[in-house]
């Protein structure tokens, strides 16, 4: 791929360049706050009350960012969401799963399931990218949701299925979703997510918002003496929680950013003003591509359209491969597809650390660069 050299000029450029679906966007005043800690902060002991009340910080603030009930708790464990699924699977899942597939994302959950030998085959749902499977009523133990699904730019909303039993458990990857999109504690029992996305940290860190139910159904399985690895053992996970700890050492950097990014969030107005802020980019950014002939959005159904993850398609004239080139020549960075949809495609960031106005001014960004490619 040859990459003609193309100036964007000033005027154009956003403040900030990141546009990334994870890592994402750490604002630079959280950076700015973690090096005026740098020497008191890093390097000390995560079992000591410091790194502790930061963790209490960061549960706290869950539960108001999520309007959490009484009764609900934060838990949390290092290996990022994709570690999760594989805690869920033997914390969470008691016989079998149900899956929405309707990515990349949602099917390696589902994967996950089918590959665990103490677990029956999960029932799947799936359809084609770009768009999102209709809920159905299933027997499953637990079914398994993706609030946005990452890969192609496609959200769901949070919701038990008519005629599901009443012990089953709805547990949602919100890796992307969390804190970007509406949510009712009610219609989940395990909200799971991790800090690169819309929590404008770093990863490695899975945190899992659980209802009684859920609560109730790790400690079952927990004692129903199922062999389980330590390390991705949710009881033990929830009872290292509960005392504001990880089973083993957390990244320090990771919990500070993401603590910033909540009391942020939280002192703002909670999940009103993230969701609004995010719509508010993801309406700018939809308008844009609807007002041009040679870009569309990828999902053709508006209401399935992601507020935090935005794909757009751009012309077969048009190689996006080179305008995410030009682009990140000009500072303007991470606006590739995702590689495996295999598409001619823009997929850009929305995320509540992502302002709006920086969102508008991509969008130049990509007339400009699409002019001066001709
Ligand atoms: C990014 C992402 C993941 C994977 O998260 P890791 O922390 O990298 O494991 C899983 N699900 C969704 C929906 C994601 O966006």
């Amino acid at each position: 791929m040859s990459v003609p050299e193309i100036n964007i000029p000033a005027d154009l450029l956003p403040q900030d360049g990141r546009f990334g679906c994870g890592p994402s966007k750490v604002p630079s005043a959280a950076m700015a706050a973690l090096a005026a800690v740098s020497s008191t902060w890093m390097g000390t002991s995560h079992r000591q009350d410091p790194v502790k009340k930061v963790v209490g910080r960061v549960r706290a603030g869950i539960g108001s960012l999520l309007s959490l009930p009484a009764g609900y708790e934060v838990i949390l464990g290092n290996g990022g969401s994709t570690a999760f699924w594989d805690v869920a699977t033997f914390g969470l899942i008691e016989q079998f799963s149900q899956h929405y597939v309707f990515g990349e994302f949602s099917s390696k959950f589902a994967e996950a399931a089918k590959a665990a030998p103490h677990l029956r085959d999960p029932e799947v749902v799936s359809c084609a990218p770009g768009a999102r499977p209709a809920l159905v009523a299933s027997l499953a133990d637990v079914t398994c949701l993706t609030h946005n699904e990452t890969s192609t730019g496609v959200m769901m909303p949070v919701e038990r299925a008519a005629g599901a039993p009443e012990n089953q458990l709805v547990c949602v990857d919100a890796t992307s979703g969390a804190g970007g999109l509406a949510v009712h504690a009610t219609a989940f029992d395990c909200y799971y997510f991790a800090p690169q996305k819309s929590f404008a940290s770093d990863g490695g860190l899975w945190l899992a918002a659980c209802s009684p139910a859920a609560v109730e159904r790790i400690e079952r399985i927990s004692a129903s003496g199922r062999w389980i690895p330590a390390s991705l053992d949710l009881f033990t996970a929830l009872d290292n929680s509960r005392k504001d700890q990880t089973y083993n050492t957390p990244a320090l950097a990771t919990l500070f950013l993401l603590a910033q990014q909540l009391d942020w969030m939280n002192e703002n107005g909670g999940l009103a003003f993230t969701t609004a802020r995010c719509a508010d980019s993801a309406n700018r950014m939809y308008s844009w591509a609807e007002a041009r002939s040679w870009a569309t959005p990828f999902v053709t159904d508006p209401s399935q359209r992601s507020n935090v993850v935005a794909t757009i398609d751009l012309d077969a004239s048009i190689d996006a491969n080179v305008v995410s080139a030009v682009l990140r020549a000009n500072g303007v960075v991470d606006t590739d597809s995702y590689r495996k949809l295999g598409r001619n495609q823009l997929r850009m960031a929305m995320f509540p650390a992502i302002d709006p106005d920086d969102v508008t001014q991509l969008t130049r960004c990509i007339d400009h660069v699409v002019a001066a490619l001709g």
